[in-house]
């Protein structure tokens, strides 16, 4: 199949030629028409396997088809995966004016929350540091009420290591109708668990 076939404007498909990524991989060509269709999705696929963009692409066709507030947030474990994560959004967003901030310890807090404030597109975050923001500054849950997408990257790995109240902040400031999208190495309880809050009908996906 090819990037056309999956749904994806056609902005996006000539970003992936141009990027060397000429046909898509089976995470991609699983995950994405769902996820353009509407549906929270748990994606059991390796690092490696192309599922930043398996997620990045339909959530950034959405993006340009209406931006407005903070359309998605990605949480992920660590400091260099949120990096890594940013570089591949601005990549395959690289035709939209696309405003994407990494909020992740470490950095001066008062300037992320600064950034937060002028609503960028995109905010890829590590979980201790965007439930501070949430819970020190009263002006920061607004700004996520109309967020279209939660996105937890390496989520048995978020879980595993005991973030799971970092999540319950993060869950009760986003709207229940948004789409839910986990991308995991493996399978654990605690992520079929969330998959049960899920609003939507989720689609599984094992590699
Ligand atoms: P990931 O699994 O998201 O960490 O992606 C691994 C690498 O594969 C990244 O550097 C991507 O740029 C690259 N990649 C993702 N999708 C494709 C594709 N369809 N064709 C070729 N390379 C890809």
């Amino acid at each position: 199949t090819t990037f056309a076939n999956l749904g994806l404007a056609e902005w996006a498909v000539q970003t992936c030629k141009e990027l060397g990524m000429h046909k898509p991989t089976p995470v991609q060509t699983h995950c994405i028409p769902k996820i353009l269709a509407g549906r929270d999705v748990l994606g059991l696929a390796q690092t490696g396997s192309g599922k930043t963009a398996a997620f990045a692409l339909p959530i950034l066709h959405r993006l340009a088809e209406d931006p407005f507030g903070i359309f998605g947030l990605v949480v992920t474990p660590t400091r260099e995966l949120a990096y890594q994560l940013a570089e591949q959004f601005r990549a395959l967003g690289s035709c939209l004016h696309l405003r994407c901030t990494v909020v992740v310890g470490g950095m001066d807090m008062l300037n992320q929350a600064k950034t937060l404030m002028t609503r960028p597109h995109l905010v890829i975050a590590t979980p201790g540091r965007i439930k501070v923001l949430l819970e020190d500054n009263p002006d920061i849950p607004p700004l996520f009420s109309n967020t279209r997408f939660l996105v937890l990257d390496e989520a048995d790995r978020v879980l595993d290591v005991g973030f799971e109240e970092e999540l319950r902040v993060v869950f009760k400031c986003l709207p229940k109708n948004r789409q839910t999208l986990l991308f995991s190495a493996t399978m654990t309880s605690e992520l079929e668990a969330l998959l049960e809050l899920s609003a939507n009908k989720a689609y599984f996906y094992e590699a």
